[in-house]
């Protein structure tokens, strides 16, 4: 399957970009602003939150990253005025994170603050793993100055996130939890399948006893079911965690977490760069690649994907 998948990464390249757009256009919601605020319209009415990411090219100078910025400022914006419910989802390599740490810091803080003047919330993505201890650094640094509408994402493939847990735990910070989608050694991330959903279980389990409102991230059914039986072990109300899916991604076992009461997030990216990001990711994690193809053949077929 590895074989197969890594195959289908490679001829990407070579299929002809309107096909890769008609594809990808049930995973991005668009080029603009506009067509970002339309998917998340459609997905309240449907009873789900959204968090609006704003995908960016490789940054590779500080007025790319402050274009960033600005794009964070008219999300913010849009979605005040169209009264939509959503947050924002950022990655910190989008802000400059590779041209300077303190370059990002200032960028970051910058979309913070607007967040907070519209009473919004920003959510820092974990990209990988080079990036893993800067992000957790920035987080802290952005909670200790008293910017409490942020929260970060902790990746379970990783073998320190427990730890990491457990040294985050005073903050009682608001954490999106996922498997982690890039390619990291064994020496710091479990590979088997099996092994990174236990220690899903492990630090889900972890953040819900230290009183952390999670993101449970995952459209994994077995995960689901386990994430549905801690929260209810937990004792918690809806309002004090939610679950959270990709656009595109298994609507209708989103559908079924609406209908069975819990609240769900769906993350939405868009951007001009939809393009390179799409071949970047797909390419990075190959899985992606064969999950995307094996869905487009369901649909092809008339079968449809929970
Ligand atoms: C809201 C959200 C935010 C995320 N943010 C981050 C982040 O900041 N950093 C990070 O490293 N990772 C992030 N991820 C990705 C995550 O780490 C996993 O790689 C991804 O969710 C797949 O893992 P899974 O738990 O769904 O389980 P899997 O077992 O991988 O997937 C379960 C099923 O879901 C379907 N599926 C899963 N992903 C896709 C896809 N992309 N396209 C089509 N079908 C798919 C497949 O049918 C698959 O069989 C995020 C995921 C979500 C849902």
């Amino acid at each position: 399957m590895a074989l197969l998948d890594r195959a289908i990464a490679r001829l990407l390249p070579a299929v002809p970009r309107p096909l890769v757009q008609r594809i990808s256009s049930r995973y991005i919601a668009g080029e603009t602003v506009a067509k970002a605020c339309r998917t998340v319209k459609q997905l309240n009415e449907q009873g789900k939150m959204a968090t609006i990411d704003v995908l960016g090219e490789e940054i590779s100078t500080p007025e790319a990253a402050l274009e960033i910025v600005g794009a964070y400022h008219d999300v913010f914006e849009a979605i005040q005025s169209e009264h939509l419910d959503s947050n924002v989802s950022v990655k910190l390599t989008g802000l400059g994170l590779e041209l300077g740490y303190d370059l990002c810091k200032r960028n970051l803080q910058t979309v913070v603050r607007h967040a907070a003047e519209s009473g919004n919330f920003v959510r820092i993505d974990m990209e990988d793993s080079s990036c893993t201890s800067d992000t957790l650094r920035m987080y802290r640094e952005l909670r200790d100055e008293g910017l409490d509408n942020v929260g970060v994402v902790l990746q379970a493939y990783l073998r320190r996130t427990i730890r990491d847990i457990r040294e985050l735990a005073p903050l009682r910070p608001n954490i999106r939890l996922c498997k982690g989608i890039y390619i990291e050694p064994p020496l710091i991330a479990y590979r088997d399948f099996d092994a990174v959903r236990q220690n899903f279980v492990l630090c889900l389990r972890e953040l819900l006893r230290r009183g952390s409102y999670v993101g449970i991230a995952t459209h994994d059914k077995w995960l689901i079911s386990e994430g549905q039986r801690l929260v209810e072990e937990h004792g918690l109300s809806r309002a004090e965690y939610e679950f959270q899916m990709l656009l595109g991604v298994t609507p209708a076992a989103g559908d079924r977490l609406i209908r069975d009461g819990h609240r769900l997030r769906v993350y939405v990216p868009f951007g001009k760069h939809w393009y390179s990001y799409s071949m970047r990711r797909l390419q990075e994690n190959p899985k992606i690649a064969g999950y995307i193809a094996g869905d487009t053949v369901d649909r092809l077929f008339g079968r449809n994907g929970a």
